[in-house]
């Protein structure tokens, strides 16, 4: 792969718009990617491995828990800061930043805003270290877009819960050491329980054959009459609510995420046709090739200023679901219609590994997909600008 010449596009000067602090962790984190992703994420990607080697330094630039309150080991950081983490981390990769969303945001929430004092001082310092590190089961074989329809479900045992299901389409699963599963009890209310590997009863095949997040691992969680203490449930909120609030959270930070790639595709499309000459001049002097690079800054940084809106609102506690989604599809959207334009822009070289713009573009094809679709975002802001539900 090529040497990693990335320079970040700020066409609106939305970093006079950032304090120091904010600017210390992006630019921390920004760096960490030139050093210790990019000279590796190519192989990774190809070999389809998550590399675990970068997992001590994820957890050093704050990747895992950034709002997390450091009493539990988390960086104590606001949305913002969590929002440039994960643009940064997608810049490199997306795989990568899926590992650190589903970390923080999937496992690491929960067990913050739901769980017991107990389960947040036994499992948060650990996953902040990247010690244990976490999955989340919400998806499965017949229920993806309607999560509320699964069948996974628990019985109580009188000391124990007997757990039973299937879960799919799970980031992290190989490798992890806890899982924050989403399960029916028998009067068909959705709770959270966390799940410990070596629990008898409780295996997590992997996924083979992905065309995308290649570096992510993902898999299967499967319950076979797992018994589970009962003091593995997450008591402080049940209903489809409890899982839907961790996805707000991740959604949001995927919408800063987006943004990373595709600067990173442009970037590498604005160098590459300033570069490459075609009857007799640089690409980047054509019109056409011009067009494309216009618009694609022109996206970036309505993204960025939609993203930046979105962090003071939820640093404020003023974000709302539909407002999220509507970023998260925006900005996927967005970074997957720059990766393809980007892709044709370097002619055949765009095929190749020694660019990082293929592998985005594949990776964005799960992004626009996993935590809700492209399709039920859009659903989610005609219900709300409706009031009228077009689910069902
Ligand atoms: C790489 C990867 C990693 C993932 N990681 C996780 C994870 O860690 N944890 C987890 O729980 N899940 C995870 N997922 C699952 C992901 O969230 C689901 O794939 C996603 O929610 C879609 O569900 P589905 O695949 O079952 O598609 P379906 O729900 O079957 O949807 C198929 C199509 O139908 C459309 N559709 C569905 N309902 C409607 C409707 N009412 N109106 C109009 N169109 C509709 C959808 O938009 C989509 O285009 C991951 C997925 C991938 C690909």
């Amino acid at each position: 792969m090529k040497p990693d010449l990335f320079q970040a596009p700020d066409y609106y000067n939305i970093d006079d718009l950032l304090t120091e602090e904010h600017l210390m962790v992006r630019n921390a984190a920004r760096d960490w990617v030139k050093k210790e992703v990019s000279p590796i994420i190519e192989e990774a990607a190809q070999k389809a491995e998550f590399p675990k080697s970068i997992i001590g330094g994820l957890a050093e630039i704050g990747a895992f828990g950034p709002y997390i309150p450091a009493e539990y080991g988390g960086a104590g950081l606001d949305q913002i800061s969590y929002g440039l983490i994960m643009q940064e981390i997608e810049r490199g990769d997306s795989g990568v930043r899926s590992t650190a969303s589903v970390q923080s945001s999937l496992v690491m929430y929960p067990i913050w805003k739901y769980g017991t004092e107990e389960q947040r001082k036994k499992y948060l310092p650990k996953l902040a270290t990247g010690e244990f590190m976490g999955s989340f089961g919400l998806t499965e074989p017949d229920h993806g877009s309607n999560p509320g329809g699964m069948t996974t479900n628990f019985k109580d045992k009188g000391d124990h819960y007997l757990l039973n299901g299937a879960k799919m389409w799970i980031s992290n699963s190989p490798f992890c050491d806890v899982a924050v599963v989403w399960a029916k009890n028998e009067e068909g209310r959705i709770h959270g329980l966390i799940v410990e590997r070596g629990m008898e009863g409780f295996s997590t095949p992997e996924t083979h054959n992905k065309w995308s997040l290649r570096a992510s691992a993902t898999g299967e969680l499967i319950f076979q009459d797992v018994k589970v203490p009962k003091e593995n449930l997450l008591p402080n909120k049940s209903g489809l609510g409890a899982p839907l609030g961790c996805l707000d959270s991740a959604r949001y930070g995927i919408a800063w995420g987006a943004i990373g790639a595709a600067m990173d595709c442009y970037d590498t499309a604005l160098r590459y046709a300033k570069e490459r000459i075609q009857f007799g001049k640089p690409i980047a002097g054509f019109q056409l090739q011009q067009k494309k690079l216009a618009e694609m800054i022109t996206e970036i940084t309505k993204a960025q200023l939609l993203a930046l809106r979105l962090g003071q609102l939820k640093n404020e506690n003023k974000a709302t679901s539909a407002q999220i989604s509507m970023a998260k599809r925006n900005n996927v959207d967005m970074a997957i219609t720059i990766a393809r334009e980007a892709r044709q822009m370097l002619g055949g070289m765009g095929i190749s590994g020694e660019y990082s713009i293929m592998r985005h573009m594949m990776n964005l094809e799960s992004v626009i997909t996993y935590e809700g679709t492209h399709d039920i975002h859009l659903l989610i802001t005609g219900l709300d600008v409706t009031g009228i539900s077009a689910f069902k």
